[in-house]
Parts: structure tokens; sequence; C-alpha cells
């Protein structure tokens, strides 16, 4: 099966759907094989499912602890330094953080690594590569 990776920055998705994204980060967009209405429309009939991303640590490299790999900006950092808290604590911070509310209430979650993106792979794969040679 072939698979595509996602780059995927989950804020400058928001910001899109939104309306709030920049003329820059729009022009960017436009360019993108799957447009974020076409992922917002895939994720729906997913969307009360829990993140699969939640199982996932991620540790940057001087040991603050990231949301998730969708995630990049600092400011959304559940630790500054993973060694100091639990995994536990971690997987809360996580599951209550504002922006994983936000995520989940879009469905977009499920584009990330749900069952939204094994569907994403098959259009891309039926349709959208072929389109471009
Ligand atoms: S809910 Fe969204 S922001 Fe939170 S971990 Fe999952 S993909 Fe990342």
């Amino acid at each position: 099966m072939f698979r595509l990776f996602l780059s995927y920055a989950l804020r400058k998705n928001l910001e899109y759907l939104k309306g709030t994204l920049s003329a820059q980060d729009q022009a960017l967009v436009s360019l993108m094989l799957i447009q974020p209405e076409e992922q917002l429309q895939l994720a729906q009939p997913y969307k009360q499912e829990d993140c699969l991303l939640w199982e996932r640590p991620i540790i940057n490299f001087d040991g603050s602890a990231g949301l998730c790999c969708a995630v990049y900006d600092y400011q959304y950092n559940i630790a500054d330094n993973f060694l100091d808290v639990s995994h536990t604590e971690l997987d809360a911070r996580k599951k209550t953080h504002q922006m994983c509310k936000i995520c989940m209430n879009k469905g977009l979650h499920q584009v990330a690594v749900g069952a939204a993106r094994s569907e994403l792979d098959i259009i891309i794969q039926n349709s959208k590569v072929e389109k471009i040679g």
C-alpha cells in the first residue's frame, strides 16, 4: 500500500478553518494535495473516538515534552522536562489540553493517525497522485 507522509501542522489547519490563516500560508495551502476541508469531511464519522497519539510520548531534543507530532509550537508543550513528570501525569495533561479539545471537536485527530487517515491514503493513491502523474 502506498503511504504518503502527511506534513501536518495542526495549528495552521485550525487557523485555516477559522479563516485566520495569513495570505502567505493560504498560498501554501492552495498547493496541498489534500485541502483542509477534505480532511475535515473525512474525519467527521470518527471524531468521537479517542486520539491514538495520546499513547505516544513526544520528547523534543531538549527534553521537553510536546503535545503531539502534529503540534510544533513550544507554547503547547506539556512539560519542560519529561523526566520531572510521571507518565500518568503527562497522559493526563494531554487529555485535558485545550488544543486537544479543539482538535477533537473538529475531528482532526482522526486525520493524523486514525481511521480517516487510512481513507485519506486510499484517496491519495486512487485519484490524487494519478492526476499529478
Ligand atoms: S487530540 Fe489533536 S492535538 Fe491532541 S494529541 Fe491528538 S492530534 Fe494532537
